[in-house]
């Protein structure tokens, strides 16, 4: 048998920092990058006699996001103990939810090619962060930074309903995008705001039961998600094709080596001994409360791709691209707010920016221009100021040094020729050291016009008006 007679199973829980001010049970700060240890209290750092206070909002944040998955919510919930020993859980225990999850039974949409598919969500539970351990960082050793305790967490669990490390992409693409949306998460994934355990097996294909599963913690990008999808499910099939069976176990994706390393045999074998948070009160939501959410809930992706069909007549795939992402989304509106100009700026974020993107390996998150730079730049090219040649350039220059379009085309000299007299000197020039594309052009061969154009391109740096360079040259050629 061969790769192609087996089906691949993934499930995905993702968690992400929610984006309240305070913690989950205290009122330290939740900013990212402090310095270690400086956002810390008795509490987040579990000093005897200590209580904590559930903060409203990450209760509300949970709800949010199981309206927008589609979950019911749960109108009485709990908070649990889960118990297990490491030295970043300075209690001893996170408190999570176990049986009682405020949210339940969701499902997302993801869409391939056109065909679109449901991936179910079992359950939303907030819990607390743990604090980071630092190793190696002041000469071997490791340090425990106590800030990110505490920080509020989503966990989104999916049923094993992705068939394939796409599947599993679209879907998480989808999650962070609706999360970034309805603003309960920055997910940035860089900085460890959204982050996924990704369990995968292989079955025959037609097997009605799965396969057992592995599971591999704490992935904060996609294209490792998608490469230790891919490893891990090839690696298996070889296992089982070679007569072996596959260990529930946690593995660890290592990004340089492209392999999984065994981290920890699992089974069922780890007891959390969940129980319940004695020092909370259980959770009672109102129907009003809920229904209130529910209500000024804000644009989800899906509605903003139908108005930007509508209102701005942009393409299903345009639309669809654009919206993907909060980030780009709202630069879009933005830039389009300054220069007015649907078109130009849809076509700029999805060819030149997402180029560049991915060329970077960076989400449009991490983008680090303004939408008023991109709209000024687009401005320098409809008024004539400069080519969308040296467009592409000043974008290129906005990466890696973002300011003022104006000043960078100034300070590089790129501001664009259109003065009759010089235009007119570069195509004498160009036509009289190719006399051959003449006799091709009045022999018919309209190709020698976009020669000469190029070559007149070439010579100015991509500096001359391209509209008078065609035009003129027309005019000489026509003689
Ligand atoms: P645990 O905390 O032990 O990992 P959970 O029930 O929280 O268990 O999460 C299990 C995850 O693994 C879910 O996302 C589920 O869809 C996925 N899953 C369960 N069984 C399989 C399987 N056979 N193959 C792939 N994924 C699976
Ligand atoms: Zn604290
Ligand atoms: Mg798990």
């Amino acid at each position: 048998m061969s790769k192609e007679d087996y089906e691949v199973v993934i499930g995905l829980e993702v968690h992400a920092e929610l984006s309240t001010k305070t913690k989950i049970f205290c009122s330290c700060p939740t900013e990212f990058g402090a310095a270690p240890n400086t956002h810390i209290c008795p509490i987040c750092t579990a000093m005897p006699g200590t209580l904590p206070v559930l903060n409203e909002k990450v209760v509300e944040y949970a709800v949010k996001a199981g309206l927008a998955t589609g979950c019911s919510i749960a109108r009485d919930s709990k908070n649990d103990r889960k118990n297990y020993f490491y030295p970043d859980l300075p209690k001893s225990y996170q408190i999570s939810q176990f049986d009682k999850p405020l949210c339940e039974h969701g499902e997302v949409e993801i869409e391939e090619d056109g065909e679109k598919k449901k991936i179910g969500i079992t359950r939303i539970h907030i819990e607390e962060d743990a604090g980071k351990l630092n190793h190696n960082e002041f000469g071997g050793g490791s340090l425990v930074d106590l800030n990110r305790a505490g920080v509020p967490l989503i966990e989104i669990v999916s049923e094993p309903d992705m068939r394939s490390s796409k599947d599993a992409e679209n879907y998480l693409r989808k999650i962070k995008s609706i999360l970034e949306y309805i603003e309960v998460s920055d997910c940035k994934m860089q900085e460890g705001s959204l982050r996924a355990d990704v369990n995968v097996s292989v079955r025959k294909k037609g097997a009605k039961e799965f396969g057992t599963r592995t599971e591999m913690k704490n992935m904060n990008s996609f294209r490792s998600i998608v490469r230790a999808i891919e490893y891990e499910s090839e690696r298996q099939i070889e296992v089982i094709e070679e007569g072996g069976t596959i260990t529930q176990e946690t593995l660890r994706w290592d990004d340089v080596s492209g392999k999984t390393f065994s981290m920890r045999d699992k089974e069922d074998a780890q007891d959390y001994r969940y129980f319940p948070e004695p020092d909370l009160v259980a959770i009672r939501l109102s129907e009003e409360y809920i229904e209130n959410i529910k209500n000024n809930l804000p644009e989800l992706p899906e509605s903003r791709r139908a108005r930007y069909l509508e209102e701005y007549k942009l393409s299903e795939k345009e639309s669809k691209m654009l919206t993907a992402s909060k980030y780009l989304s709202n630069m879009f509106e933005d830039a389009l707010a300054i220069c007015g100009n649907p078109k130009a700026v849809a076509n700029w974020l999805l060819s030149d920016v997402s180029r560049i993107l991915n060329e970077k390996e960076i989400e449009p998150d991490q983008i680090p221009f303004t939408a008023n730079q991109l709209a000024k730049m687009i401005e320098l090219i409809e008024n004539g100021t400069i080519s969308s040649a040296i467009g592409k350039k000043v974008l290129e220059e906005l990466f890696e040094n973002p300011r003022d379009p104006e000043e960078i085309i100034k300070e590089k000299g790129w501001i664009q020729i259109s003065d009759e007299g010089a235009i007119k000197e570069v195509v004498t020039r160009i036509l009289e050291n190719n006399p051959q594309s003449i006799i091709d052009y009045k022999a018919g061969k309209d190709r020698a016009l976009g020669f000469l154009v190029g070559q007149a391109m070439k010579e100015t740096k991509g500096k001359a008006n391209p509209q008078m360079l065609n035009k003129m040259f027309l005019e000489e050629l026509n003689k």
